[in-house]
């Protein structure tokens, strides 16, 4: 039972604290988590993987289960290569559900060995995510209560470009 490997997959375009609390929670489940940016979508991003890769690092240095990674294909051939057997991923509000859902099923049918495991975060985060992050900093709002310091600095260095 020592081995057992999770997985937490995501864009994290930037990491908040609502992926921290995740991570946290998670890894008290895991003797290992990998938390992996999934470079399918690149283009559309903010930030570059090796930049949120570099940003996980650091927000989780604290953390000596916690492997940082980045990965391209399917996150269930990422999972088989880690020797996973869970898939972590958020759910916040009931919305969340049937995307997750959705995703669960398929990655059910791709690799059957590997289980999705949803976790709720503590209610201040439930509202939060990267997409909303960007667009209040972008508009001069204050989010130092959604995500931590060291990524706060790369927000605003690159809004500021
Ligand atoms: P993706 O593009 O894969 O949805 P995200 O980085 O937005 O990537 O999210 C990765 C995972 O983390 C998703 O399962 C998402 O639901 C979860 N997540 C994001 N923000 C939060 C939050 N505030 N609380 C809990 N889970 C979250």
């Amino acid at each position: 039972m020592s081995n057992r490997v999770a997985i937490y997959p995501g864009s994290f375009d930037p990491p908040t604290f609502g992926h921290l609390d995740l991570i946290h929670r998670a890894s008290r489940i895991f003797p290992k988590l990998v938390v992996a940016v999934a470079t399918n979508n690149e283009k559309t991003c903010l930030f570059t993987v090796p930049e949120r890769t570099e940003m996980l690092r650091a927000i989780t240095q604290d953390l000596p289960t916690v492997e940082i990674d980045s990965f391209k294909g399917l996150t269930t051939e990422f999972a088989r290569k880690c020797g996973a057997v869970a898939i972590v991923r958020g759910l916040r509000a009931i919305s969340d559900f049937e995307f997750e859902h959705g995703m669960a099923v398929t990655n059910q049918k791709l690799n059957p060995e590997v289980d999705t495991v949803c976790l709720m975060p503590s209610e201040p985060y439930l509202f939060l995510s990267s997409r909303v992050v960007k667009e209040v900093a972008r508009l001069g709002g204050d989010v130092s209560h959604s995500v931590p310091p060291i990524v706060l600095e790369h927000l605003l260095r690159r809004l500021a470009e």
